[in-house]
């Protein structure tokens, strides 16, 4: 199987899902004695090939006039790439960029497209991608006729360490012609930092509906400093004005992934669920034995939050002394 990677390269640094798409296609060029061939493009990206050793061929387009991650552009390389090499499966990253040129390059291709793919394994020599559809909360397993689709890939389905690997097999330069850009890269605004970046935090004390009231938060907050990480929260807590918009976990918040996730009077609807269900350990507490957390959760304890918070940060406290 000749399996396509596009590489998501943003501002001169290689995401983490690049490398979950590159483990994905080796494990299937394993079992298929194929050929995974990844796909470099944008402004700077040559410097980047020695980190493409998983891949058995490297295409790169680098070019002066890449600068921003620009759709269209985008679309019509790719499609000009793939047009003439006839790949059998194609992987996109399920992010904003890879949204916008893996349908594109789906249709022109006339390919079967799936996205929110979790996971793509070989059964009696068929390719069947498991999809994650009504925000995560039903898993369907789709066929791909002759092997051969598009693939969105879900940030966080795979291990990224699986796809890393040192060094440049096979580098094969392609120049970029003429271009008739509709849409013109002017600069990067940055977002104004004024809070912590809780994606980037270890341990999170997440709170949900269940606290009851802004004036139960410095509960939270006093564990969060005792462990050294930071207070989060479901979507009620940030529509309630309990806490910053920027501390909101979920689909239309922050995709955290910590080490330690704490979920404290949160129901575990799947909007929510989309935003933390890659942490390393989930430990929920909930009075309520049938909420949807406890379906994820390492530990649970259906309980009050409001009495066991108080009495984790005396625990805390002891133990750290
Ligand atoms: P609830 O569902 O009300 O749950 C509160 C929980 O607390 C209950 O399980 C209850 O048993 C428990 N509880 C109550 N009192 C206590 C107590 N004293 N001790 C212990 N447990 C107690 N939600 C997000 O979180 N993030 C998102 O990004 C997000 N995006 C969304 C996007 C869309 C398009 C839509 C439609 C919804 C989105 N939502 C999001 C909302 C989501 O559907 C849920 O409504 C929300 O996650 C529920 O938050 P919650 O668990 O805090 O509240």
């Amino acid at each position: 199987m000749k399996i396509y990677v596009f590489s998501e390269v943003f501002r001169g640094e290689i995401g983490d899902i690049t490398f979950e798409m590159l483990g994905i296609a080796k494990e299937l060029k394993e079992k298929t004695n194929g050929e995974v061939v990844s796909i470099l493009i944008g402004k700077g990206v040559k410097n980047l090939k020695d980190k493409f050793g998983s891949a058995d061929k490297i295409l790169i387009l680098d070019d002066e006039r890449l600068e921003g991650l620009s759709p269209f552009l985008y679309q019509n390389i790719l499609l000009n790439i793939l047009k003439e090499r006839n790949p059998d499966l194609i992987l996109f990253p399920h992010t904003a960029i890879g949204m916008d040129i893996g349908g594109f390059v789906a249709l022109k291709l006339g390919y079967p497209f799936v996205a929110f793919c979790k996971s793509l394994n070989l059964k009696n020599g068929n390719l069947v991608v498991t999809s994650l559809i009504c925000g995560g909360k039903i898993l369907v397993d789709v066929n791909l006729k002759e092997n051969k689709g598009v693939c969105l890939i879900a940030p966080g389905s795979y291990s990224a360490e699986k796809g890393k690997e040192e060094g440049a097999k096979n580098v094969e330069e392609i120049p970029l012609q003429e271009i008739q850009e509709k849409i013109k890269f002017e600069e990067y605004i940055e977002p104004k930092i004024e809070d912590i970046d809780i994606s980037k935090k270890d341990i999170l004390i997440s709170v949900g509906r269940g606290i009851q009231s802004k004036d139960n938060i410095p509960l939270a907050e006093e564990i969060a400093n005792l462990l050294n990480g930071a207070v989060s929260g479901s979507r009620p807590v940030i529509d309630q004005g309990w806490l910053p918009i920027t501390r909101q976990v979920g689909r239309s918040g922050k995709i955290v992934k910590p080490k330690l996730y704490l979920a404290f009077g949160i129901s575990g609807a799947p909007e929510h669920i989309e935003g933390m269900r890659d942490s390393e350990l989930i430990v929920a507490i909930n009075m309520d034995p049938n909420a949807p957390i406890f379906n994820i959760a390492h530990y649970g304890v259906v309980g009050d939050v409001l009495e066991i918070m108080p009495l984790l940060a005396e625990e805390i406290k002891k133990r750290k002394k």
